[in-house]
């Protein structure tokens, strides 16, 4: 072996560099980022950027409601503006019974200090009055909530771990996992073996593939989601929220002088197909258009589709990998990940070096949950 290093990370996304971060603040050094590709070029880059606090698990909204504090800071800790606009994500329901659900979730994040709320159509006139009312029986808001640049939030955490030594290699595919009797021993590039006793995976939607190189199977599986922005479009004003249709996932927010717009298409089978679908984007625009009729003389300037990165219970898979010894992983996160980079960092960096998670509980999404069959289903899933 011609190299070595005490922590080698996989993957350079949000995870990744957020991890890597917070190991190198807690004064962890000798550490190296494997790349494949560009740092924050993975799903990340295809994000929508949104940040919410609104969920139905407590694992999750700890880690959110963590994650905004960070955010609201971030220019002040890592010099980089991000961009992050608090305008609010409005939820629109179309049923008695996700009025139910959502009444349900919402005491929960109450009783977690989230000042989230039930909005009656009405309300939901004053927050958005572009949108119909059809259909409506009201919905949910939390004014915290919204939106940041994916990029310059990863390059941060880049930054700021390097400055403190860790080491990025970018263009370098990791394509092997050494293993010998149940410990990791090493990690294989097309430049060699780097040798180490601890390995995270960050890897994104290719986490299947990369477990597999040490023998273990991680449920997470691609699914192509696309998102299109439209052209500058004064129509409806810069200061709305993001904006989400849950029954049929239609979303929008304000960004660049027009609107970022999305839906996702449930019925696609997963698959790692990046190109833009032209059918599903007419299928937005026309949802779009049916919800928000202001927006029928938008034009969409542009369009790109990336990966979620789905598990059986649409959470992540964080924690040790229990049949390899100084395996661990941080994947999974079912299309909602780029917001609770600050807190999956912080967590992962603790339970390497500490032992455990403190700054949250993160066993209820350890990776052997699917083998035992404690599933830990998120019902918020966009
Ligand atoms: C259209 C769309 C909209 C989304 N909107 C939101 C949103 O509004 N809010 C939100 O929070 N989340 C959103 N997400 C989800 C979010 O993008 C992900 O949950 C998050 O970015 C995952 O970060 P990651 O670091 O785990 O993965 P990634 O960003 O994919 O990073 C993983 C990295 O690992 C690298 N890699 C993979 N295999 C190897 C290998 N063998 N060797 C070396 N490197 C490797 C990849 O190149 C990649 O750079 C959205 C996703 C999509 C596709």
């Amino acid at each position: 072996m011609s190299e070595s290093a005490e922590i080698v990370v996989i993957g350079a996304g949000i995870m990744g560099c957020a991890i890597a971060h917070a190991l190198a603040e807690k004064g962890q050094r000798s550490i190296i980022v494997l790349e494949r590709d560009a740092i924050a070029r993975g799903a990340t880059a295809d994000a929508a950027g949104g940040i919410r606090q609104q969920f139905s698990t407590s694992t999750n909204i700890e880690l959110a409601t963590w994650s905004v504090r960070v955010w609201e800071t971030y220019v002040e800790r890592f010099g980089i503006d991000i961009n992050f606009r608090q305008q609010g994500y409005l939820f629109l329901l179309d049923s008695p019974e996700e009025e139910a659900t959502f009444r349900k979730n919402l005491a929960l994040q109450q009783s977690m200090g989230v000042p989230s709320h039930w909005v009656s159509p009405d309300d939901i006139a004053r927050l958005n009055p572009f949108v119909t009312l059809d259909g409506i029986v009201g919905g949910t808001f939390c004014p915290e909530d919204g939106w940041a640049d994916t990029y310059n939030c990863t390059i941060g955490f880049a930054k700021a771990a390097r400055a403190r030594g860790v080491e990025f290699r970018e263009d370098t595919d990791v394509t092997g996992i050494t293993v010998e009797n149940g410990c990791v021993t090493g990690v294989v590039t097309k430049s060699g073996t780097i040798a180490t006793e601890t390995v995270i995976i960050a890897s994104g939607p290719q986490t299947r593939s990369v477990g597999e190189m040490a023998g273990v199977t991680l449920p997470i599986d691609p699914y192509r989601r696309m998102s299109f922005i439209t052209e500058p479009y004064d129509r409806l004003p810069q200061t709305l929220p993001m904006t989400i249709e849950f029954s049929t996932s239609l979303y929008f927010h304000p960004e660049s002088r027009g609107f970022l717009i999305g839906m996702s298409n449930k019925d696609e089978p997963s698959s790692f197909n990046k190109t833009v679908d032209e059918d599903w984007m007419m299928t937005n625009v026309e949802n779009l258009i049916r919800r928000a009729p202001a927006f029928e003389d938008a034009s969409i300037m542009r369009g790109w589709a990336g990966f979620y990165e789905v598990t059986p219970d649409d959470n992540p898979l964080l924690g040790w990998v229990d049949d390899v010894a100084g395996l661990a992983v941080a994947a999974g996160f079912s299309g909602h990940g780029f917001m609770q980079g600050p807190a999956i960092g912080a967590c992962m960096a603790e339970l390497i070096l500490d032992g455990a998670a403190s700054t949250v509980d993160i066993t209820p999404f350890r990776p052997s949950r699917f083998r035992e069959g404690q599933l830990n289903q998120e019902h918020n899933v966009i």
